[in-house]
């Protein structure tokens, strides 16, 4: 899992794209989505770089239970605890950054499944 140069998550993870940071572990980096589709709307990623969650969950089980743990703290801090998480994985699921992130929804009731 190495970082790429060219990923722009990669550069949200090292300060050299700027972001307005939600939560923070030693392997996991939460920051709001520019595009907000709910009240609020965190992207979870993992400080490696790993193209989609199906990487992910082949080479580091545990670093994606940290990424719901952490989805699951944001929807404390912010709502009921309540929360729904997406991974859109690959081009035709509407996948448009290739590191892995895991979009948060919460802070209000959620309309649709
Ligand atoms: P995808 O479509 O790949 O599942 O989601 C990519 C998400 O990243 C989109 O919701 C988009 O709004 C968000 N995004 C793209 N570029 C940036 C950026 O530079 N900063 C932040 N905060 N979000 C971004
Ligand atoms: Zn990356």
């Amino acid at each position: 899992m190495t970082q790429t140069d060219d990923c722009i998550f990669c550069k949200i993870i090292n300060h050299e794209i700027p972001s307005t940071k939600m939560y923070e572990t030693e392997n996991v980096y939460a920051f709001a989505d520019l595009n907000p589709q709910a009240k609020v709307h965190a992207l979870v990623v993992p400080k490696t770089h790993v193209k989609d969650v199906t990487e992910l969950a082949d080479k580091d089980p545990q670093l994606l239970a940290e990424m719901i743990r952490v989805a699951h703290t944001i929807a404390q801090e912010t709502y009921n605890g309540q929360f729904r998480a997406v991974f859109n994985t690959g081009e035709d699921a509407g996948q448009t950054v290739f590191h892995c992130h895991m979009h948060v929804m919460t802070g209000e009731k959620l309309e649709g499944e």
